[in-house]
């Protein structure tokens, strides 16, 4: 069976913990995406599963079998690497067969792998050419289809689309998870792109700083972020966090005091009291301006408007808070003007002292 598991897996370089106690799941057919900023220990984590790097501490498991003390070539994973590593003098079809000739397959065998592998990628048409003749995208389904020609325990991706276009990283993304779709192998992918990390994975690792701090799947990574750093980290642009005292806790309500201002949503949460310190987690496009205030809403003034196409992005400036707002691009708000913006209860998040998630009553 095709999985991947570490279970309290830690890297040091010296005294620097670059990856601490991570703890994972990859079951067979499922596409885990690491995701973080730069030096969170993603590439890290993906080379230790790889057995390019040793693990300080912990158990690496690849198909249920321990594999620490395996080198890479005897732990049968398939590996794409950013950089694109074919042979620049053989042609596509040469690099596709490449890693079958160390299985003891006939030729005819091999031709009909390579052909069916150039068909799931649509390379047949660029077979005898040698990477030097190819596109970016050509020569980056050439790397994935040399990886997938094995059949290995399992697939590890590292910024596999980092080279490319913007347009050509969106055909490739689509084309990647089709085609992982019908291997039902244990695939780790590793990226900083979380546009990537939401459209391919089944499910996201958010890392920082060598801590996994959430996994799971990238809508509930969206909608329900463990923490204020996975809140702050995905979605576009970044979601409003505010500080605020919560002032009253009512039977179906709460009040809070922001920015010395007061605001009462329309939302409960077990266990909070008066006077907690909470922040206040909004999306630009979970809130909205209304034209009269009242006491669901915060008033500011508008401080920076900037179209985006369809939509325009506009920053309410409340007490010293920058507040972003997402609107239609027909709403129209000028430089230095009052408005009163209201959020949507539904979609507002609380986060404790500790920057903990505070869920709702279930
Ligand atoms: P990026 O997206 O920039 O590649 P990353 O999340 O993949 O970042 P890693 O490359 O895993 O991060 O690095 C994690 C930490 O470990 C960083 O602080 C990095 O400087 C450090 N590190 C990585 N490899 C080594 C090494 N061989 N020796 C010493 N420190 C290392």
């Amino acid at each position: 069976m095709s999985t991947i598991r570490l279970r309290n897996v830690t890297k040091r370089f010296g005294s620097l913990v670059a990856v601490n106690r991570a703890n994972l799941d990859v079951e067979a057919g499922e596409v885990l995406c690491l995701l973080g900023p730069s030096g969170c220990g993603k590439t890290t984590t993906l080379r230790m599963i790889a057995g390019l790097e040793d693990a300080t501490e912990g158990d690496i498991l690849v198909a249920e079998r321990r594999v620490n003390h395996l080198r890479p070539s005897q732990r049968d994973i398939a590996m794409v690497f950013q950089f694109y590593a074919l042979y620049p003098v053989l042609t596509v079809a040469e690099n596709l067969a490449y890693p079958l000739h160390y299985e003891r397959i006939s030729k005819a065998k091999i031709e009909e792998r390579v052909n069916r592998v150039a068909s799931l990628l649509h390379l047949e048409s660029v077979l005898q050419r040698t990477p030097g003749q190819l596109a970016e995208g050509e020569k980056q389904r050439a790397a994935v289809g040399r990886a997938i020609i094995r059949d290995p325990n399992c697939f590890l991706f590292d910024e596999p689309l980092s080279r490319l276009d913007i347009e050509q990283r969106q055909v490739m993304r689509g084309q990647i998870k089709e085609l992982l779709a019908g291997l039902s192998k244990a695939t780790v992918i590793v990226t900083h792109d979380q546009l990537e990390a939401l459209t391919m994975a089944d499910r996201i690792a958010v890392m920082r700083d060598g801590i996994i701090e959430q996994v799971d799947t990238p809508h509930r990574i969206f909608t329900e972020p463990a923490n204020l750093f996975v809140a702050g980290f995905i979605g576009t642009p970044r979601m409003n966090l505010i500080e605020a005292t919560l002032t009253e806790a009512g039977e179906s309500h709460l009040r809070f005091e922001l920015g010395g201002q007061q605001v009462r949503l329309p939302v409960t949460r077990p266990g909070l009291g008066a006077g907690s310190r909470i922040t206040l987690g909004v999306r630009p496009r979970a809130c909205e301006f209304v034209s009269e205030p009242d006491d669901g809403a915060i008033s500011g003034q508008v401080d920076l408007v900037e179209p985006m196409g369809a939509e325009t992005l506009v920053h309410l400036l409340h007490g010293d808070q920058d507040l972003r707002v997402v609107v239609d691009r027909t709403t129209r708000l000028t430089v230095g003007e009052q408005a009163n913006l209201r959020f949507e209860p539904g979609s507002v998040h609380l986060f404790d002292e500790a920057g903990r998630r505070v869920e709702p009553a279930p």
